[in-house]
């Protein structure tokens, strides 16, 4: 048998057990058993191989994590000594441990000014319900025990644990498990594509953030305790909002001394050119996780603002919160080496003056493609919209009917071209690693092109344009 053959057969059982045991996130099983989920077997850098040899560049950073890229024997090597080291003791009943504290404090100074807290959680999920939790004690503790409703924003996501999804505003989710839970409700999202026709963008950003006041004052400025919102929408398509969008939210909060909390877990350590994205419109807490350990290991949590820590721990009385990997020592160990990687080389900056604006550049041109409507990148985070016709302004665009599925179409040729790119929707998505060089850029936009290409050829075949 050859090698290859090898590999194939390899491939077929896998599939096989794949399906017969494996149960996937957010998947339809019937249809993958019927395919077969292709099989990750080895990254390096920004590639990816699969079982069957082929190699494939990751456009999305693993799931928005992979942020300093595949390989990192540092990283490896921390996580290994501190097994050996130390490899679990928990942070209840007064104990802490070496690696937990060192990144709190790291993350600290990481943090905007007046962020000095962290607790940690094993993912991003976990953080948001940590947040749900902790907001609800702080309006408890000040002594507003009716302020306990949290406003979120319709195509958000914010993870998949019951009160994850329930803020989140996905609503495929809502609709599995009776969600959302009591005391979540949602508001529009700024997206200005879908609906914002007929005024400027900064215009619709006022209007977007307008239906936060409304919300509040719906439900009773004396029963709302927080706001939370993704400083730009990931998971929803990558909805990037206008610039007048979030300093009025911020403005809005205020007004009622509603707590602003930023779910970062895609937007943090760098994603956007800053630490995190927040920063300048100072949210009072911030959700982490993805990019605050590359993927390597599962860790996230919550950093907590002066205005919240004060009171938790200014009042005293225990907080009854937390999880057995809170603090876990070799995801923490993980996390700090990470973090070391993207301050030595530099990935902060590189975003913000270097490898972002020259993404913005490059993928921006996808714009001149007969299939592409629009074409927009926000630091490390890119997408752009498939159109039937194209048209100067955006909103006389003309679109794909959506059970066409022309998005998944696409994808699956990017996937064959060796590119990795989300479809949301008739959306396509990146959010590649932030070691990308300019050369990489090119090549990443090549593919892309070719795959557009290809998708082109096959609209049209069907008759679709
Ligand atoms: C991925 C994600 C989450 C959930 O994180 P998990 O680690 O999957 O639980 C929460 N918020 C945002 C913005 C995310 O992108």
């Amino acid at each position: 048998m050859s090698d290859r053959e090898t590999i194939m057969t390899d491939t077929k059982t896998i599939q096989q057990q794949d399906h017969a045991h494996y149960l996937h996130p957010f998947t339809d099983h019937q249809a993958l058993g019927r395919k077969g989920a292709r099989v990750m077997v080895r990254g390096e850098g920004i590639y990816l191989w699969d079982s069957e040899g082929n190699k494939i560049l990751d456009g999305m950073s693993g799931l928005w994590c992979v942020a300093v890229g595949y390989g990192r024997t540092s990283i490896s090597k921390a996580v290994y000594e501190q097994m050996e080291t130390l490899p679990f003791y928990n942070s209840f009943f007064n104990t802490t441990n070496v690696p937990a504290v060192r990144l709190a404090a790291r993350l600290s100074q990481l943090a905007p000014e007046g962020f000095n807290h962290v607790f940690f959680t094993g993912s991003g999920s976990e953080a948001n319900d940590t947040n749900v939790r902790m907001v609800r004690r702080y309006w408890d503790l000040m002594g507003f025990k009716e302020r306990h409703v949290i406003i979120s924003r319709h195509n958000s996501y914010h993870g998949s644990t019951m009160a994850g999804a329930s803020l989140g505003g996905m609503s495929g989710m809502h609709e599995q498990g009776g969600l959302p839970i009591p005391g979540i409700v949602h508001i529009g999202q700024p997206n200005y594509y879908d609906d914002g026709v007929g005024l400027t963008p900064d215009e619709f950003g006022l209007r977007a953030a307008s239906w936060l006041e409304a919300k509040i004052l719906e439900v009773g400025p004396d029963k709302v305790a927080a706001f939370i919102g993704e400083p730009v929408q990931g998971a929803g398509g990558v909805i990037i909002p206008p610039d007048s969008y979030w300093p009025e939210i911020r403005r809005i909060c205020d007004k009622y001394g509603i707590l602003l909390i930023a779910d970062e877990v895609i937007t943090g350590f760098g994603r956007l050119g800053r630490w995190f994205a927040s920063e300048p419109y100072k949210p009072d807490l911030i959700t982490f996780a993805k990019g605050v350990t590359s993927g390597y290991v599962p860790l996230g949590g919550v950093l907590v603002g002066s205005r919240v820590a004060d009171v938790l721990i200014g009042q005293g009385g225990d907080f009854n919160h937390g999880f057995t990997y809170s603090g876990h020592p070799v995801a923490c160990a993980a996390a700090l080496e990470n973090l070391r990687i993207i301050e030595d080389e530099g990935l902060v900056e590189r975003v913000a003056n270097d490898t972002g604006p020259y993404l913005k550049h490059a993928f921006g041109a996808l714009a001149d493609h007969a299939l592409v409507g629009t074409a927009e990148t926000c630091g490390f985070v890119a997408g752009l919209n498939l159109v039937k016709r194209k048209a100067e302004n955006v909103h006389y665009q003309v679109r794909f009917d959506p059970a066409l599925g022309v998005g998944m179409l696409c994808r699956a040729h990017m996937f064959n071209t060796g590119i990795i790119m989300r479809a949301v929707g008739d959306r396509m998505i990146i959010a590649p690693p932030l070691v990308m060089t300019h050369a990489q850029i090119d090549e990443m936009v090549a593919l892309i092109r070719r795959a557009l290409d290809l998708t082109l050829e096959e609209v049209r075949g069907r008759g679709w344009l």
